[in-house]
């Protein structure tokens, strides 16, 4: 393995001379970054290689984007900025030439219930306009086509301010006219409410019929005015009530009534469970709470706009036969075609813009969703492209758009597309920088920047810059793996037994047979939305030993960290506390030995409503989490030993060799740093916060977790998300070592490294949504490459070089 280090120094091509036309780092040290100095070039395209943790995050975001977006919130008046998070300067010297940075990232999209690939592009509002000039019947202005606006209709007086001394009061009378579905506020959706999950119906309210928690029959007030109210005989099981009195134990509106001489109030059941649990925030409820709601309130379509989130006049509206609410349910690609068709010349113009915002869903892969697709339900890739489609239409030029990975969840055919994309960013006068892995993607750059040369403590500095043609001859190891080919396996393992999926018909599916064999490494591949997900994560049974390893969120607090989730921390407490002879508990950030004035989070969040909270380092711990005495207690001997800050401090790596022997010899520890090692986590720090772990970290980070399991089926979504060229060999080493194991592992992969070493291929397509959902392959690599019969069995030839 080289470390060399070179310097292109005729690179970057053009405008190199001018300083107007370079982006300037002096000095960063953010992180990882050692005094990292380099020239960026504007309206160019510039990739950031390295291997995971080698420092491209910290100098790509957590310096020039980070610098650029502080940079605009001085631009506002005082009175804004005291709403707006006070950024941290990054560390760095000096920083020039910097324009508006946009972050197009995979950060999944807001919760909001209502927001829709239609909203957060601008493809809604094109549609609205539309419909608001052709439509037939003419229903009003494009709001009325909006499902998140609510029509209004009220009059009142408004004091109107004239001059120093005198107010007039003016009668006013509001009219919005909004194409909100009142039933479910635009939602799409109503909440019902379970009732089997409130009460036991064999009971009597005087045995204990309600299952509510809290609910008990004698002590708690509200039950006992429903058995004291009169209204139902509180000694006859539910399920025995009259009509009447069924009627008034669930739905009466509120009445006083009179309890033991005390007057109470009186209210339905499903009124009050909805008014004492439903309308509160899940996530400030005590668990067991909020599992009784999750358990209890079940979500059905609307039946008044038919889940559409539209009121009938917007409906009502059509244009050639189809309404707002078609339109946006048909699959983006056909909605494009049926725009292309209208000919209408007075709105030709709003016909273009439309057309063209809907055809850069195609472009970018995305054709295969529709417009009222929840922007909650979009995979990480989605969401940035879906992002992307922002910019693609936008007329701002100069600007510096950074992506992270911009390749996730896309198949080689879709990778082709998505460099076009970039390429055109940069063809509109924008600087364009990439951090990315996937050679396909590297070799469309005008400029590289490879940092290394290896991770954490051990990166941090610019290894190479220049064109793509030099890395390759550089000597790093982003060059020397650029053009790594993995070859078929020239034998595959054989099946124990097989995951027999009959009928799956989960989304696009079309009534799948397929047997997913065991025992072996079982990728399963095809373009972005051909249907993947839907038939692993829909039809492989969640019980029978399967563990499914995603890239989601860990819960857990700001405390957690890869030490507390792995189990790491509880080998660790108790060799500190028998070194020390004190109690394990003060060792933990969560509980005895924690600084009481950020409570072991080490930063004290400043949490602001409409912007992600700010995080500053606590002043009183200086960041170390634990009180000043815990500090006193060593591990590892008073001389050489470590305190517990210094180990959290540690990256994996370190760690491993501290706990193996080194400092200290704790071999539960150890264990469960070598698994976090073979995920390829060794640069990790174990005590970085969970939440600044990217979604391929996270991955890798639950499968080291549960690898010691005794589970017999895993299944991978895209592992080799965040990973570096050189780092895809070690992680098929690895799932090679859990086949071996007697393990069966199915991945959803792209990646052609992982293709070409499976056992068995399943290739669903031909295309993305109701042109996809069928198994156009299944076998092994080798024979996926002799047929080249479908777009994965092509490249997959391309790539082996067959
Ligand atoms: P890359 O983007 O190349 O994977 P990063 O810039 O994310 O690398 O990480 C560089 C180094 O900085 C790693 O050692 C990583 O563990 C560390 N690091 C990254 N983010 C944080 C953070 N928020 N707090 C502490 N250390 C971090
Ligand atoms: P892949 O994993 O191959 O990218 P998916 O299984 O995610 O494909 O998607 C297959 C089809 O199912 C696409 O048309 C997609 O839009 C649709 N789909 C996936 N998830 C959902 C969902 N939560 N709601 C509605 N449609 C979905
Ligand atoms: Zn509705
Ligand atoms: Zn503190």
């Amino acid at each position: 393995m080289s470390t060399a280090t070179s310097t292109d120094t005729r690179s970057p091509a053009p405008h190199a001379a001018d300083s107007h036309d370079l982006i300037r780092v002096h000095g960063a040290r953010v992180n990882n970054l050692k005094d990292v100095s380099i020239e960026i070039p504007k309206r160019r395209l510039t990739v950031f290689t390295g291997v995971s943790g080698s420092g491209k995050s910290s100098l790509v975001f957590g310096t020039i984007a980070a610098e650029s977006q502080r940079m605009i919130n001085e631009t506002y008046s005082t009175f804004v900025q005291g709403f707006m998070p006070t950024l941290a300067r990054p560390e760095v010297d000096v920083l020039e030439g910097l324009t508006t940075a946009i972050i197009v990232d995979q950060q999944r999209m807001g919760a909001d219930p209502r927001s829709t690939v239609g909203t957060a592009t601008d493809a809604n509002a094109l549609l609205r306009i539309l419909f608001s000039r052709l439509g037939q019947p003419h229903v009003g202005p494009p709001s009325a086509f909006a499902f998140n606006v609510a029509s209004v209709r009220a009059s009142g007086a408004i004091t109107v301010e004239r001059g120093a001394d005198r107010t007039k009061a003016v009668k006013q009378t509001f009219n919005r006219t909004g194409g909100m579905c009142t039933r479910c506020e635009g939602r799409g959706t109503v909440t019902d409410i379970d009732l089997t999950q409130l009460y036991d119906d064999s009971k009597s309210i005087a045995e204990g019929a309600f299952t509510i928690p809290g609910w008990k029959s004698d002590s708690f007030w509200t039950v006992r005015v429903y058995a004291e109210s009169g209204f139902v005989d509180p000694n006859k099981p539910i399920r025995e009530y009259t009509e009447k009195e069924m009627r008034d134990f669930l739905h009466k509106e509120p009445v006083k009534v009179k309890v033991e001489g005390v007057n109470l109030t009186y209210e339905g059941l499903i009124p009050k469970v909805r008014k004492s649990f439903l309308a509160k925030d899940p996530e400030a409820m005590q668990p067991h709470i909020r599992e009784f709601v999750e358990r209890a309130v079940t979500f059905t379509t609307c039946p008044e706009c038919d889940g559409t989130r539209l009121s009938e006049a917007a409906r009502s509206s059509r244009i050639d036969g189809v309404s707002i609410a078609d339109a946006c349910a048909m699959q983006i690609s056909d909605l494009a075609a049926w725009v292309r068709g209208l000919d209408e010349p007075s709105v030709a113009p709003l016909l273009t813009s439309l057309g063209d915002t809907l055809d850069s869903f195609v472009e970018i892969g995305l054709g295969y969703l529709s417009l009222d697709r929840p922007s909650g339900t979009l995979s990480g890739g989605e969401a940035q492209r879906t992002k992307m489609i922002r910019h693609l239409g936008s007329s701002l030029t100069d600007v510096t758009y950074v992506f992270d990975e911009p390749t996730i969840g896309l198949h080689p055919h879709d990778i082709q597309r998505m460099n076009g994309l970039l390429l055109r960013l940069r063809d509109k006068g924008n600087t364009v920088l990439v951090v990315e892995h996937k050679p396909e993607t590297i070799a469309i750059a005008d400029h590289v920047v490879d940092l290394g040369p290896l991770a954490g403590s051990e990166g941090g500095t610019v290894c190479f810059e220049g064109t793509v043609g030099r890395l390759r001859g550089s000597g790093t190891l982003t060059g020397h793996h650029l053009d790594d080919r993995a070859r078929l396996k020239p034998q595959v393992r054989k099946p124990t037994g097989a995951v027999e999926i009959r009928g799956a018909a989960a989304n696009n599916l079309r009534d799948v047979d397929v047997d997913v064999p065991l025992g072996v490494l079982c990728v399963v591949t095809g373009v972005a939305g051909s249907g993947k997900s839907s038939l692993i994560h829909g039809s492989i049974p969640a019980s029978a030993g399967v563990v499914a390893i995603d890239q989601g969120a860990i819960r857990g607090s700001r405390r957690s960290n890869p030490a507390t989730y792995t189990g790491l921390l509880d080998p660790i407490r108790k060799a500190f506390a028998k070194e020390n002879g004190v109690k394990p508990a003060l060792f933990s950030a969560n509980s005895a030995g924690a600084c009481p004035a950020c409570n072991g989070a080490g930063v004290v969040y400043t949490d602001l409503a409409m912007m992600a909270g700010v995080a500053s380092p606590c002043e009183e711990c200086d960041g170390k989490r634990f009180q000043a005495e815990v500090l006193e207690y060593h591990l590892g001997g008073p001389e050489n030993g470590k305190d517990i800050s210094e180990v959290l401090a540690m990256s994996v790596t370190e760690a491993h060799a501290f706990f193996g022997g080194d400092g200290a010899k704790v071999p539960a520890a150890a264990r469960i740093l070598q698994r976090m090692e073979d995920v390829g986590l060794g640069y990790l720090k174990v005590g970085q916060p969970l939440t600044t772990l990217s979604g391929g970290e996270r991955q890798r980070l639950k499968l080291a977790t549960r690898m010691a399991e005794k589970g017999g089926v895993y299944v991978l979504d895209e592992p080799t998300t965040g990973l570096h060229l050189a780092d895809v060999e070690q992680l098929l080493g690895l799932l090679d070592r859990l086949v071996d194991s007697g393990k069966s592992v199915i991945v959803i992969e792209h990646h052609q490294a992982v293709m070409a070493h499976a056992d068995w291929i399943i290739d669903l397509g031909p295309g993305a949504g109701h042109d996809g959902g069928r198994i156009v392959f299944e076998g092994t690599p080798a024979d996926l490459v002799a047929d080249r019969s479908t777009l994965t069995g092509e490249h997959l030839a391309a790539y082996v070089g067959a």
